[in-house]
């Protein structure tokens, strides 16, 4: 078989950069000549976009690549890669704990994947290539976006932070700011192409500008994707509570594309515990920046990272996080049991803290941040919300005949598309939604991409759910975008499977404390 015929699956594990480092890869083999493979046939290349952040991410690498062992040696031809930041942090050590392994490329030579594999193929033996610093800013490389109608684009890659319990600064390097006119010229592209969301991508979003000296780079950058015709919905992710500035508020409020929504890492509220994992804001800078956001945002949905049982954290310290939980009202909390990533400082501190105790103040902590954003979702119940419907983010869709959408505060709403209420053609915005003009009852069906108004009828700690018929709906450019993609991957016979739980819209929220 030739390269042109070949077929491929990328696995991805762990945060947004991996996953929009995946659309990367996937890019670069189709550009190369690779198909995608369908789902129900094994690959001929199979790529591991693994994460280092993640607990036992070692053991879940080793473990694929043991199933995928017995698969190769029946398979001829068949190749593996290994890629991202446990490729950057293991190197050699990959090809000698599993030698059935092609390829290992680091974060900073993604774009050498497809060489790479033809090098192995041809000199039939692994090839093990890992840079210290970037060669080419990733964005350049050719993007296989997962969806059609939100995208994720990168302001800056690498951190010039040094949290003591990640491993980022060691496995993506310094951080290094993409142009402005490159960051709009991207956006601009992809809103032609029909995407209607983007979110911007950065480790610290908050020091973007830092490499050529604007401190206000960001805010910047925000209110001119507000001048961008047919981009609805802007977001970003990560801030960092120790850069964020007053302009990005400011930016937020009255840029009126740019979502009232802020994921902000707290990690912990005491700030013995901050300054040991060398987080240089303290809780008061963290509810400061909440207070004025709420100020300028009444309606915004503030979300969280945070870590329990770093080392040397007391029962004392543990109630200070607890008491900026109450005192934040989280829309929601990512937490996590700290445990020791080698390669940190923070591994190799004293005082750990025993597992017990950790397990015992994580359920604690989720138990009240459970309880805060379900009584911030139930608020919301009997208000009106426009929602950006979504592909693939409501698991049990199918068994309740509902779809689900994000609003604009980036909340999870699971809906049933009753139409009934909403009679006018669809594609006339000036007259949706008013069912008492006259028109045809309209039975297209909802499409992701498109934006459906609802009333939420019930909520829950983790999502709303809006079970009245539809207020009204909006078909765009964005389903259009979608429903042009879905011809033609059956008319190519393309599958999706990036390896991810959900497909068809970036993760919305981050999965792991990796940053910020
Ligand atoms: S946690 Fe975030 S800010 Fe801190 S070092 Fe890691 S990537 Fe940088």
């Amino acid at each position: 078989m030739t390269s042109a015929t070949r077929t491929y699956e990328v696995v991805t594990y762990g945060c947004q950069m991996n996953v929009h480092d995946s659309e990367r890869l996937t890019g670069l083999l189709e550009e190369a000549g690779y198909v995608r493979a369908p789902e129900d046939e094994q690959a001929d290349v199979v790529v591991f976009n693994t994460c280092a952040v993640r607990e036992n991410a070692d053991n879940k690498l080793y473990g694929n690549l043991g199933h995928l062992a017995p698969v190769k040696a029946k398979k001829p031809g068949m190749q593996i890669a290994v890629g991202g930041c446990m490729a950057q942090k293991d190197r050699d050590t990959i090809v000698k704990r599993a030698p059935w392994v092609d390829v290992v490329f680091g974060t900073h030579n993604i774009g050498s994947l497809p060489v790479l594999l033809e090098r192995a193929r041809v000199q039939e033996e692994a090839q093990v290539e890992i840079l210290e610093s970037l060669e080419v800013f990733p964005s350049t490389l050719p993007t296989r976006r997962e969806s059609a109608y939100a995208a994720w684009v990168s302001v800056s890659v690498g951190c010039n932070n040094t949290c003591t319990f990640c491993i980022v600064p060691s496995l993506r390097g310094k951080e290094k700011d993409r142009r402005p006119g490159d960051i709009l010229a991207e956006v601009r592209a992809l809103v032609a192409e029909g995407v209607t969301e983007v979110t911007l991508l950065g480790q610290n979003v908050n020091s973007y500008g830092v490499e050529f000296g604007d401190r206000q780079a960001f805010s910047k950058l925000l209110r001119a994707c507000g001048e961008i015709e047919g981009l609805e919905r802007v977001r970003f992710t990560s801030p960092h509570p120790a850069e964020f500035t007053d302009d990005v508020i400011a930016a937020m409020a009255e840029t009126p594309n740019v979502m009232h929504q802020l994921h902000m890492p707290l990690q912990s509220g005491s700030d013995r515990v901050l300054r040991a994992m060398r987080r240089s804001y303290r809780s008061s800078k963290f509810l400061g920046i909440i207070d004025r956001v709420r100020e300028a945002m009444p309606d915004a949905a503030i979300t969280t990272d945070i870590i329990v049982g770093f080392p040397g954290e007391t029962e004392e310290d543990f109630q200070a996080t607890l008491d900026v939980v109450r005192r934040s009202r989280f829309a929601g909390a990512f937490t996590f049991q700290y445990s020791p990533r080698p390669g940190t400082p923070a591994a190799t501190m004293d005082d750990q803290v025993p597992p017990d105790v950790v397990k015992s103040r994580y359920e604690r902590l989720a138990a009240l941040a459970n309880e805060v954003a379900w009584e911030e979702n139930k608020a919301l119940v009997g208000r009106r919300v426009e929602l950006m419907v979504a592909e693939g983010e409501g698991r049990k869709d199918t068994a309740t005949q509902r779809l689900s959408g994000r609003g604009p505060d980036n909340r999870l709403v699971h809906f049933t598309p009753d139409l009934s209420g909403v009679s006018t053609p669809l594609d006339q915005p000036e007259s949706v939604g008013r069912p008492e003009s006259v028109g045809r009852a309209e039975s297209r069906p909802i499409r992701p991409g498109d934006m459906v108004t609802v009333e939420i009828t019930y909520a829950a700690p983790h999502h709303l759910v809006a079970d009245g018929p539809v207020v009204a709906v909006r078909r765009t450019r964005a389903g259009d975008a979608w429903e042009a993609r879905q011809g033609a991957s059956a008319s190519t016979g393309a599958s999706v499977g990036l390896g991810m739980p959900s497909v068809g819209v970036p993760a919305p929220l981050s999965t792991a404390p990796a940053c910020g």
